[in-house]
């Protein structure tokens, strides 16, 4: 898979993108992550990305011409699957749409900032429209981050047990039953016996239970689709 990262600050992605499992799925070459600095593609001379609204107001717009030129130059290269703008006003990501995306073959995604970017972008370029949450950042890179993080560990060959990913939460729309590990006694607080006993069944069983028993507890909303 290819993911091309449109961004005014590429240094922002250093840290999520070196280290662990997404470090190690680039390594792998399962993913190519290319991250796109847009002021390369600024028409001026002061390498301007962003100018007043129309209509006045406060806050800076992301301007079409750079963003244009570097998208239609992404796509004279390359099919993409979706060209998806990180907005507090798209789709609510989800493991549904992680699981989507993770099947695709090239994507791009642009990271706003300011007050966003020029709307002639939005309907003419974007594909998709994503966000991570009901609240305001101040700009798209954190959210790239967690939209690519959510991808790229569902593809397969990138996490070691590949069933791994199918028992987290959200995958059947339960959320994940509570893990233990060594030691067995831990200041007289104890991990179930069930776990100890090699009853794969019987184990089964009681991770289904409770996990069941926390949905219905925690997130009652998925329970009823
Ligand atoms: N004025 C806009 C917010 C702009 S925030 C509004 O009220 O809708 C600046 C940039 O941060 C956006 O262009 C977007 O790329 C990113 N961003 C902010 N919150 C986000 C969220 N919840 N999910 C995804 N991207 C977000």
């Amino acid at each position: 898979m290819r993911i091309d990262i449109i961004t005014i600050f590429p240094e922002m992605f250093e840290g999520p993108f070196k280290h662990s499992i997404i470090k190690r799925a680039q390594q792998k070459g399962v993913v190519k992550i290319n991250l796109i600095n847009l002021r390369e593609y600024a028409t001026d001379k002061h390498k301007r990305v962003d100018d007043y609204q129309y209509g006045g107001g406060s806050g800076m717009v992301m301007m079409v011409e750079p963003i244009a030129n570097c998208i239609d130059e992404l796509k004279s290269k390359n099919d993409y699957d979706e060209i998806i703008y990180m907005s507090p006003d798209g789709e609510l990501l989800t493991q549904k749409i992680a699981n989507r995306f993770s099947t695709f073959e090239n994507i791009i995604i642009l990271c706003g900032h300011y007050k966003g970017i020029d709307e002639r972008i939005r309907e003419h370029y974007i594909t998709k429209e994503i966000s991570i949450g009901d609240y305001v950042l101040s700009g798209g890179e954190l959210a790239a981050a967690v939209l690519t993080d959510s991808v790229v560990r569902l593809i397969p060959g990138v996490l070691n047990d590949e069933t791994s990913a199918l028992s987290d939460s959200f995958q059947d729309d339960l959320l994940s039953p509570p893990v233990y590990t060594r030691p067995y006694d831990f200041k007289g607080m104890k991990v179930p016996d069930i776990l100890l006993s090699g009853n794969d069944k019987k184990i089964n069983e009681w991770r289904l239970e409770k996990a069941v028993k926390r949905t219905k507890e925690r997130r009652p909303d998925l329970m009823d689709k």
